[in-house]
């Protein structure tokens, strides 16, 4: 590991101006930044310690959603009563990730600004256009089962490996950032990961020295009918080889809203409102939930060692959606891949 100073942050401000400077990274949980230090991937020259700022609540907000502080720990967030009546769809997703002691260290900003799992993005040693741009791409025709199907581009088909922010882009979150001229910015979570395109060094279009202060959930609730399913090749921490959030509004037995969000096919959670569109209107009837999958992967497009993820992707599309409408009380999290 390279040598690098620390400081701990007594305020947002501080932070923020501590963090004008390139080479300075916010630190709180530090489940993956450490890692990547260790590896050789992340070289900052400073890390800044946010954990003392008072960032570590979960609120209500005027309009009646839910405002959740950027370190507020995943297991706190997975474990609040109000989150569990409310937004049952991101207590699953949540309690579907990593393991019991990551969740307990890991906070909601980490997790959304944590990078892929690439293996070759982790291997100093091989091509990776995140890590050294213009170095290449060791995935494409290489070891890509873990790798996108959707919104892939010539130089990263990388993924995001988060299950909270699927299901937060399913739940229509915003994204609450402060900027260093004291605003505050915010973000539809959705817009907030990129596409890799011809940069896949910028994961997110978080702006330089900005930190995530909050995520906030609107007043809307999918509390019956709502399911997150991950496939995966162990039963607990691995990541999605493909997840769905699935949530329907059924109103006088025809489907009045829908989300539906995709984990571990592409480089941010995948939304596609022109899909869920399909769905309004219709019966909760698997011939409509067999075409909307079909629709969502229309584009999809395999790498060789990921080809599998195109059929297995619409069969766990179908299978959330008729789970969602069945009113399946949890979450369907530990499903395996044979
Ligand atoms: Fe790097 Fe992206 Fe290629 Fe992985 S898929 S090797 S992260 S450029």
């Amino acid at each position: 590991m390279r040598p690098f100073s620390y400081s701990r942050a007594a305020d947002i401000s501080e932070a923020i101006r501590e963090a004008s400077v390139s080479g300075v990274k916010f630190i709180a949980g530090g489940t993956n930044l450490i890692d990547l230090m260790k590896e050789d991937v992340e070289r900052p020259m400073r890390l800044v310690d946010i954990n003392q700022l008072p960032l570590d609540r979960i609120e209500e907000t005027p309009d009646g959603g839910l405002r959740l502080g950027d370190l507020v720990r995943n297991s706190v967030a997975a474990h609040d009563q109000r989150i569990a009546d409310r937004y049952p769809l991101l207590a699953g997703a949540l309690l579907a990730g990593a393991s019991p002691q990551l969740r307990n260290a890991a906070t909601i900003g980490g997790n959304i600004m944590q990078r892929t799992r690439c293996y070759y993005f982790y291997d100093v040693g091989t091509p990776c256009n995140k890590r050294r741009p213009g170095s290449g791409c060791g995935a494409i025709g290489g070891v890509n089962r873990l790798h996108a199907i959707l919104g892939t581009s010539d130089h990263c088909i990388a993924t995001h490996p988060s299950d909270m922010c699927v299901a937060l882009a399913a739940l229509n979150a915003e994204v609450r950032v402060a900027q260093s001229d004291g605003n505050e910015r915010v973000i539809p979570f959705v817009d907030f990961h990129r596409l890799p395109g011809d940069t896949p060094e910028v994961d997110t279009n978080l702006g330089p020295g900005e930190l995530i202060t909050a995520v906030e959930l609107p007043n809307e609730t999918f509390n019956r009918h709502y399911t997150y399913l991950k496939l995966r090749d162990r039963l607990s921490y691995a990541f999605a080889l493909v997840s769905v959030a699935a949530a329907l509004k059924i109103e006088s037995g025809q489907i009045a809203d829908t989300r539906i969000a995709l984990g571990g096919v592409a480089h941010k959670p995948w939304r596609d409102k022109d899909a869920e569109a399909l769905l309004v209107g219709k019966p909760p009837e698997r011939q409509h939930f067999e075409a909307v999958a079909a629709f969502i992967l229309r584009d999809a497009k395999g790498q060789g060692g990921n080809d599998f993820k195109i059929p297995l992707a619409r069969k766990a599309i179908v299978r959330a959606l008729e789970q969602a409408a069945n009113g399946t009380p949890q979450s369907q999290t530990d499903k395996r891949v044979a």
